[in-house]
């Protein structure tokens, strides 16, 4: 892909999954990378996957402190050039049983940190004058899902944010895109019962689920030059599951 090469990129939740896979493609086409995720340094062994250009910082986007040490790490290297809020969670009860807790924790990891990770780049990029925001946002966006209100709602907010932010950014030449997954093998969905999986799986054209590196190529086109004259879209890489 052109022009991911030398970029800063800083990417949330890379230690497992698509974010792993993301941050193995940008570390493929030359990128900088700053990793994060919750999870401590000797668990998200990063170091040898990434053994250089590669920092890592362990950091609950949802609390204030995680969010101030991302932004200590973009500033300590003079800039960032792409943000993909890839960290996300679930919580999935069906409505009567879902608690405030469950509601409020996937709001935050999920939307608010998004806002607050996208304010914060945003304020770097304009002084730059270019930068490119990914968002993850899901096909459940598209047609909701049983037992995931708090998720849905999120990940609907996510594409909401998204066109917000490429009109309110173009002008400062800051790119911002959502990638709406379909069903990927990652943990979030190996805990979806097999049968549940497979169901899914004959519904969608391609006649199975994705893998993370299927996302990560999208996440690298729409980061690249290729994708100069793209903002506000939200991709749908999902094996043909959700149509139109
Ligand atoms: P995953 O569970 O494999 O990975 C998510 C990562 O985020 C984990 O490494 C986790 O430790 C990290 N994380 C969780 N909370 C965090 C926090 N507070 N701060 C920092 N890191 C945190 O999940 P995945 O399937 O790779 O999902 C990645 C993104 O893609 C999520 O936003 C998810 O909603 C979205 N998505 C996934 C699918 C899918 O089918 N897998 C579909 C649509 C959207």
């Amino acid at each position: 892909m052109r022009g991911l090469a030398g970029k800063k990129v800083l990417i949330t939740g890379a230690a497992s999954g698509i974010g792993r896979a993301t941050a193995t493609r940008f570390y493929e086409e030359g990128s900088e990378l700053i990793l994060n995720d919750v999870v401590p340094a000797e668990r998200a062994d990063l170091a040898s996957a990434f053994p250089e250009r590669m920092t890592y910082v362990p950091a609950d986007v949802s609390r204030p402190e995680g969010l101030a040490a991302l932004e200590q790490a973009v500033r300590d290297k003079k800039g960032i050039d792409v943000l993909v809020n890839n960290a996300g969670i679930t919580r999935d009860k069906s409505l009567a049983k879902l608690s405030p807790e469950d509601w409020d924790q996937v709001i935050a990891v999920n939307l608010t940190a998004v806002f607050k990770l996208c304010q914060m780049a945003a304020a770097f990029m304009k002084d730059q004058k270019s930068g490119v925001i990914l968002n993850a946002a899901s096909v459940v966006a598209h047609y909701g899902n049983f037992g995931q209100a708090n998720y849905v709602a999120t990940k609907a907010g996510v594409i909401g944010l998204t066109k917000t932010l490429a009109r309110e950014l173009g002008r400062s030449g800051i790119r911002v895109n959502a990638v709406a997954p379909g069903f990927i093998l990652t943990d979030m969905v190996r805990k979806v019962p097999k049968e549940n999986l497979d169901a899914i799986a004959g519904q969608t054209p391609l006649k199975r689920l994705g893998d993370p590196a299927e996302i990560a190529s999208v996440y690298a086109f729409l980061a690249s030059d290729d994708a100069s004259y793209m903002t506000g879209a939200v991709i749908d890489v999902n094996g043909g599951l959700v149509l139109g």
